[in-house]
């Protein structure tokens, strides 16, 4: 590849992710953006894996699937001039940590608002962690088809409750039954909404100028309902303004109807258009721009036993520089190795495939032995570890009781294995042979278990422990550190990846250590490093 023609590549790339609470409809916006990039046979597969997120034993049954739910963790597909990497991250409020992590190897985010509920819980905590690293944010308000709330108040909620300032780019003409189309406000144009469309990439009638009198004709008194609206909107909201968007202060904002399939095409041109191509990104030493000709990643995401025949772990790796070319050998930084990297996994089109390359924006699957772990750098030679992948202090722990004592090894392996894939934390304290599970959502626990008896065929049940939260340690005086270690062993533990943690028994207990020990940092986040 030319420089040049690496340039354009990089350029077409679109990676992001789609935000929202459950059932504002990102499961039905993800088949549609499939459809149009067409890789329309893969829109069934998405369905199929949503029932999961409510009851434990259909997510299970789904899960067990594995090489649906690989696949559609990362989509790559066509659209127009562009490459879309879409990144999936899981529905389930408990699964939150996996999607924070996918949310650092994105350029943007999608946010999905249903039109009656407006933003909801789930969105405002998935949008604080967007504002981390101020990720630029397109908004698609869906469900026009149906009874919703007023779109000028969606609007202002918008912007009081998030933060953010509205740019609407198109506004819908009515809504529920008398819902008629959209009104793009940058064309200038009106396409309306014709229910027929179905799973079908079909539009409806074109319409130039809010004068045009076939609007009159095809809206009645509508027509003059939306001139009027227009002139309002118009006064009161911001222009689209794409500074302001790409530093995360603005949202240009869609209507539609995702399971209409209506709005979808005007939110992907937009992508196509305004969206950001793959970024620069921080590292603990310096910025690295995708233009760079070494190839550099980090991994964001592993998923252990995707296909249980060969009992394959998938690490996930964004590529942020160079380009990736078939069995290139790269830098593990962390364990300071070079390693051969002859069968990488692409994912166009949903479909797994064995990359030849791949380029910044990027996401490659590589072959895990268990020698890597969420958040490491790989590199052509240089020593850079990129920063701002998180592993959160869980807020949930359990003691883990093995029903069969000759299966501990099984155990161990499988704890080992299932922490570095992120399903949980593991801790093993200094003192005693206890193993605590730490998680975020309790829903972990049972994934947990039923995991390790169905790929590692080891019975494993819990029992409560006093702990209440976990911090990460560390202390510039090793002296300090030691003594720390020594009195406070009670209560210290070595994580997945064996870095020391305070396990607090109480809330109480953990602010009195931390005023004893002002020597020592507790850490609520913690990054490789
Ligand atoms: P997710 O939980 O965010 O992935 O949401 P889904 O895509 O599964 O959608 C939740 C529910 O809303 C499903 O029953 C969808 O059929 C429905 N839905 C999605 N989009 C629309 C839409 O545009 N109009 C209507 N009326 N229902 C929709």
């Amino acid at each position: 590849m030319s420089p040049a023609e690496f340039a354009r590549e990089i350029e077409k790339r679109r990676t992001f992710a789609i935000i929202s609470h459950p059932d504002a409809g990102k499961t039905t916006l993800t088949e549609k953006l499939l459809l149009f990039g067409g890789a329309i046979q893969l829109a069934g597969t998405v369905k199929s894996r949503k029932a999961a997120r409510y009851a434990t034993s259909d997510w299970m049954e789904l899960e067990k699937q594995r090489g649906i739910s690989v696949t559609s963790s990362v989509m790559q597909f066509p659209y127009k001039n562009s490459i879309i990497n879409l990144l999936d991250t899981p529905g389930h409020a408990d699964f939150s940590e996996d999607t924070y992590r996918t949310l650092t190897a994105v350029d943007s985010a999608l946010m999905v608002i249903d039109s009656a509920k407006g933003v909801e819980e789930r969105t405002i905590k998935l949008m604080e962690v967007c504002r981390l690293r101020n990720t630029p944010i397109l908004t698609f308000i869906n469900k026009l088809d149906r009874e919703g709330r007023d779109p000028i108040e969606l609007l202002d909620e918008i912007e009081q409750v998030l933060q953010i300032r509205c740019a609407p780019v198109t506004w819908p003409i009515g809504m529920g039954k008398r819902f008629k189309g959209i009104f793009h406000l940058n064309r200038n144009s009106i396409h309306l909404f014709s229910p027929t469309h179905g799973g079908k990439v079909k539009s409806g009638e074109q319409i130039q100028g809010l004068d045009n009198p076939r609007l009159d004709e095809l809206l009645d008194g509508q027509a003059e309902e939306l001139r009027e609206e227009i002139e309002l909107v118009k006064g009161a909201s911001h222009p689209f303004d794409k500074e302001a968007f790409l530093g995360g202060e603005q949202t240009p904002v869609f209507f539609g109807s995702a399971m209409n399939n209506f709005g979808v095409e005007e939110l992907l041109d937009v992508y196509e258009d305004y969206a950001p191509p793959p970024q620069a990104r921080e590292t603990v030493t310096r910025r690295v721009a995708p233009e760079e000709p070494k190839f550099s990643g980090f991994v964001f995401k592993i998923q252990a036993n995707m296909d249980p025949q060969h009992r394959d772990r998938i690490a996930f790796l964004r590529v942020c520089s160079g380009s990736y070319q078939k069995g290139m050998k790269l830098r593990h930084v962390r364990l300071g190795r070079e390693v051969q990297i002859a069968n990488a996994l692409t994912f166009m089109a949903g479909e797994r495939e064995q990359a030849e390359t791949a380029c910044p924006g990027d996401i490659i699957g590589l072959h895990n032995h268990g020698t890597i772990q969420i958040g490491d750098t790989f590199t052509q030679g240089e020593d850079l570890q990129f920063t701002g992948i998180p592993h959160f202090a869980p807020e949930l722990f359990r003691r883990v009781r093995l029903k069969d004592p000759l299966r501990m090894k099984a155990l161990l392996k499988g704890l080992q294995q299932l922490s570095e894939e992120g399903a949980t934390q593991l801790f093993r304290p200094l003192v005693g042979n206890d193993l605590i599970l730490g998680a975020v959502g309790v829903l972990q626990f049972d994934v947990v278990a039923h995991r390790l008896k169905h790929e590692y065929g080891v019975d494993c049940g819990y029992e409560n422990v006093q702990v209440v939260t976990a911090r990460w340690v560390s202390c510039d005086d090793p002296k300090r550190l030691e003594e720390f270690r020594t009195k406070a062993a009670a209560q210290l533990a070595l994580d997945g990846a064996g870095d020391l943690t305070y396990l607090a028994p109480t809330r109480v207990n953990l602010d009195l250590t931390m005023e004893r020990w002002p020597e020592v940092t507790f850490h609520a986040i913690r990054e490789h490093a």
